[in-house]
This record gives structure tokens, C-alpha cells and sequence, in this order.
């Protein structure tokens, strides 16, 4: 069953990208577009398989877990939402990338079950950029320390950083923290740390992706703006 809202979303989307893509230097093609498939249905997510959208992200394990089987091998499943320690070894083997990584414990434990598959995994560090009591991430003034611990364990790619800006009804607002997190990215990318490689920057939600890829987003995560409203709350 063809939809087509979530075909015409999904064009709106990457027109948008395009023009914040180049209004900040870049292509199109620079930009990864990940599907948030949090709460829809399998059914729905195939429309945007079928539109050539490879990368779905998902916040909880369990609901991860109960769509994985239904998709093949082309599809990239990203990690989001905060993991806890001893859900780590139910995803291991079924994740491209872990984007959530906010704790030494944490950032431990992957390290610990990606040995066991003998593949590394490609993490992002979690930054709370904005200092929200609400919100996952290790503060701005840790991520030296973070880097420098990651680098050490030798199943993990740190590929790059992720932050969750506060809802503004004015992205204009919130503009400063995208740059903020930039500005820490390139800082560590100049650095050149072996085992470390800042290649994405995962920023920019629905209501706020253009102003995150100005700012220097490679990876935008976006839900509603595909699939519309999700039929029920889920943090
Ligand atoms: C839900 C979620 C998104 C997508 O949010 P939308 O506003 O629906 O685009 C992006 N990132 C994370 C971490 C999320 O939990």
C-alpha cells in the first residue's frame, strides 16, 4: 500500500534539505536523512524503504527489535534514544550506528559485546549542548575527557557528535547551540585522534533540521515530518 502524503513528505524533505544543504556551501548528497519510525507502524515504514530512504533511527530497544526482522539487510537501523547498559547486548548485532552514547559506563559495555561480534560499532557522543535538566547527553565541558576515553577502546569507531536541541517555536533561537556542537566537532576533527573520526554530526529534527544543516548537520533525524503526527507520546 502506496501512501502518498508520506511520498510527498519525504519530497517536501529533501527539497528542504537541498536548499539548507547549499545555503551553507554544500550538496544534497552531504546530508543523511534518517527516518524516525518510532511508534509507526511496519506497514507505513515501507513507503519509505520503497522511496530509497536506507537509514531508520528508533529510540527504544524493544520497539527496535519487534520491526528489525521485517526489513532486510539494506536497512541501516540507528540507535537514538538513550540505551541503557544492559540493553546494549540485545542491539549489538543489529545496529549501524549507536548515536546516544551520554556515559563511560555505557560507552564501555558496547565496547565490550562488539568484541564478542568481532565487528567494531560506529558511536556518536551525546552532547546536551543547551544544559536541559531533561535531556540526555554529557555536558560540552566533558567531551575531551569522553574523546580521550573512547579513542582507548578498540571496538568502538567514534564517528562523531549528536545533540537534541530545546522545541522552539523560533529555530532562530536555538541556532547558537547547533553552532556550539559545531564549533566542538571541528575543534576534535583538527586534533586527529587515532580511532576517532568526526564524520557526522547528527543534528536537526523535524521542526528545526534546516537551521542545524546551516549550522553544519551531516545527519538530520526526522519522524514527524514524514510520517506526520505520532499517534501517541513517546519520549
Ligand atoms: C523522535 C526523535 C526524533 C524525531 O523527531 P521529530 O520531531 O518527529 O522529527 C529525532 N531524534 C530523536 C533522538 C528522537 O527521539
Amino acid at each position: 500500500m502506496i501512501d502518498e502524503t508520506i511520498k510527498q513528505n519525504l519530497d517536501d524533505i529533501y527539497t528542504r534539505i537541498k536548499a539548507a544543504a547549499e545555503k551553507s556551501g554544500r550538496k544534497a548528497e552531504d546530508i543523511k536523512l534518517i527516518a524516525v519510525t518510532k511508534t509507526v507502524e511496519v506497514d507505513r515504514i515501507r513507503n519509505v524503504s520503497e522511496y530509497g530512504v536506507p537509514d531508520f533511527g528508533e529510540n527504544r530497544v524493544q520497539e527496535l527489535l519487534e520491526k528489525y526482522d521485517k526489513f532486510d539487510e539494506a536497512t541501516k537501523w540507528h540507535l537514538i534514544g538513550h540505551l541503557q547498559t544492559n540493553k546494549v547486548k540485545y542491539i549489538i548485532d543489529k545496529v549501524h550506528m549507536i548515536h546516544s552514547v551520554d556515559s563511560f559506563e555505557l560507552a564501555k559495555e558496547i565496547d565490550n559485546r562488539a568484541g564478542k561480534t568481532g565487528k567494531k560499532m560506529n558511536i556518536l557522543l551525546q552532547v546536551n549542548v543547551s544544559g536541559e535538566e531533561t535531556k540526555f547527553g554529557i555536558r560540552p565541558e566533558e567531551v575531551n575527557e569522553y574523546v580521550e576515553y573512547i579513542s582507548r577502546l578498540k571496538n568502538l569507531l567514534l564517528r562523531g557528535m549528536m545533540t537534541i536541541a530545546p522545541f522552539a517555536d523560533n529555530t532562530q533561537e536555538i541556532r547558537p547551540i547547533f553552532k556550539n556542537l559545531y564549533d566542538i566537532f571541528i575543534d576534535i576533527k583538527n586534533k586527529r585522534i587515532d580511532n576517532v573520526s568526526m564524520d557526522y554530526l547528527s543534528m536537526g529534527m523535524s521542526n528545526d533540521f534546516e537551521v542545524a544543516i546551516e549550522e553544519g548537520a551531516n545527519i538530520v533525524r526526522i519522524g514527524t515530518g514524514i510520517f506526520g503526527k505520532r499517534n501517541y507520546p513517546q519520549k
